[in-house]
C-alpha cells in the first residue's frame, strides 16, 4: 500500500508529538472523553494532524456521547481509507488518512444513531487539527 505522502518512522517521530505518533502511526486509541474536539461544535474543517488533508467538516459531526468525536460522514470518500481490523476480538473497519496512512479511527454502522447515514466514525481528536472557518 502506498501513500501520496511517505515517510519513514524517524521522520514521522520528528514530526509529531510521542501520543500523535502512537495514534497516528501505530493505531493507537486516545481515552474517551479526554480529546480536545469530543465536544467541539466550532464550524470548520477537520484536517489530518500528520499530513493536513482536509477530512471531515463540523457539519457532519454529532453527539454520538461515545466519548471521541464522531461524524456520520467523511468530506468525500476518497479522503479516507478503510482497513478491516480484527484486533481485540472482533471485526471492525478501521478508517485512514488517504494521503498519509495516518490512523483516524474506527467506523461503526447501524448504530440506531439519528444521522443520514446511520455511520459513525468514531475518529481521535489527536488525529485531527480543526481550521475554524473564519468569516
Ligand atoms: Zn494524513
Amino acid at each position: 500500500m502506498t501513500y501520496e505522502i511517505e515517510k519513514s518512522d524517524a521522520e514521522w517521530r520528528a514530526e509529531l508529538s510521542p501520543e500523535e505518533y502512537h495514534v497516528l502511526r501505530e493505531a493507537g486509541t486516545e481515552r474517551p472523553f479526554v480529546g480536545e474536539y469530543t465536544d467541539t461544535k466550532t464550524v470548520g474543517v477537520y484536517g489530518c494532524r500528520a499530513c493536513g488533508a482536509e477530512l471531515f467538516s463540523s457539519e457532519t459531526k454529532f453527539d454520538s456521547h461515545c466519548g471521541w468525536p464522531s461524524y456520520y460522514a467523511p468530506l468525500a470518500g476518497d479522503r479516507v481509507q478503510y482497513i478491516e481490523d480484527v484486533t481485540m476480538g472482533m471485526r471492525r473497519v478501521e478508517v485512514r488518512c488517504a494521503r498519509c496512512g495516518g490512523h483516524l479511527g474506527h467506523v461503526f454502522e447501524g448504530e440506531g444513531y439519528d444521522t443520514p447515514t446511520d455511520q459513525r466514525y468514531c475518529i481521535n481528536s489527536i488525529s485531527l487539527t480543526l481550521k475554524p472557518t473564519t468569516g
